[in-house]
């Protein structure tokens, strides 16, 4: 296997967002000599050659990895079992294979049954950064700078694959830290998932209310901060809450629990139990996230 930690011929195997992102930051970065990038629409292919984020592209998984060192999989997480099956009897000896999936339990279940004995290579990850946007044209050399890469290293993940998918990430200007895959699940879908879900649920109810146009007209900036996330594409939204099932029932299970608890004391006008709830999410937050820098995810 390749030891090198800093020239890829690099194959990224969903030119979006986030491919798109790590493949201009590794471009800026001088890490990689060729790029090229795999998806199944040729118009959004062309689109990233002429942004410059890719060299060439192929249609087909096995004919962009041929010859890759570095094989980046950033296509929604119902496509990756899929696309594991697809690139394995094309990958070159040595080739260092990685993600950047939302949820990573179902993508050690996906690349376990189709990367066989190429799981040596595979090193599970997930970059904490992003926005509501997709596709190639929102992508951005520095999306990953000062953010946390999450990596989920499995038993079958040999050190050298570990050291050059760390080294990849380190270059984009990004902090990696290592995490069990089902902790990294239950700590995303209590921090991420849920507020997506939350976010979707609400403007769609209010959406579908009698008075939907009008409260729309009235939203004032709170309620266009915390439904940002709404505009997230649908598509991968629906895929993490499948590939993250258990977790996320787990939180929204507790949620929905302190949010009758609430309805409850609404309901009966205990001011105490309201003021109590809300000062201690204020004070948590203070002094939590002050010290943490915003991302979009
Ligand atoms: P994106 O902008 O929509 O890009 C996904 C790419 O995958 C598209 O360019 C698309 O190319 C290709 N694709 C879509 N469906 C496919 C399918 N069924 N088979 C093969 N290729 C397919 O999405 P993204 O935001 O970059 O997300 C990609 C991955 O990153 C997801 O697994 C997501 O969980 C993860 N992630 C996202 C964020 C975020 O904030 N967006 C943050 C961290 C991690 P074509 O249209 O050409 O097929």
């Amino acid at each position: 296997m390749n030891t090198d930690t800093k020239f890829y011929r690099l194959a990224i195997i969903g030119v979006g967002l986030i491919g798109g992102s790590l493949a201009r930051a590794l471009r800026l970065a001088d890490a990689c000599t060729d790029v090229i990038g795999y998806g199944r629409n040729v118009a959004h292919l062309k689109k990233a050659v002429s942004l410059g984020v890719i060299d060439d592209f192929k249609t087909d998984v096995a004919a962009a990895v041929k010859d890759a060192d570095m094989v980046v999989v950033s296509v929604p997480l119902g496509a990756m079992s899929t696309v594991f099956k697809q690139m394995l009897p094309a990958l070159s000896r040595d080739a260092t294979i990685t993600d950047v999936g939302s949820a990573k339990a179902s993508v050690m279940n996906d690349a376990r049954k189709h990367l066989g004995e190429r799981m040596f290579s595979f090193v599970p990850g997930h970059p904490i950064a992003g926005t509501e946007k997709s596709g190639v044209e929102a992508s951005t050399a520095d999306l990953f700078k000062n953010r946390c890469v999450i990596l989920t290293p499995l038993e079958e993940t040999g050190s050298i694959a570990l050291q050059r998918v760390r080294a990849m990430w380190e270059l984009t200007g990004a902090e990696v830290v290592e995490m069990e895959p089902h902790h990294h699940d239950e700590v995303l879908a209590a921090t991420s998932h849920l507020p997506h879900i939350l976010a979707y649920s609400l403007v769609d109810t209010l959406a579908r209310s009698a008075q939907g146009e009008e409260i729309f007209r009235f939203a004032a900036g709170g309620f266009r901060d915390f439904t940002r996330i709404a505009s997230s594409d649908p598509v991968m939204w629906r895929d993490i809450c499948l590939a993250n099932r258990d977790a996320i029932l787990g939180i929204l299970g507790k949620y929905t629990n302190d949010l009758e608890q609430l309805a409850k004391a609404i309901k009966s006008g205990d001011g105490d139990f309201i003021l109590k709830s809300f000062s201690q999410a204020k004070q948590q937050r203070d002094r939590i996230l002050v010290k943490i820098p915003p991302t979009s995810t």
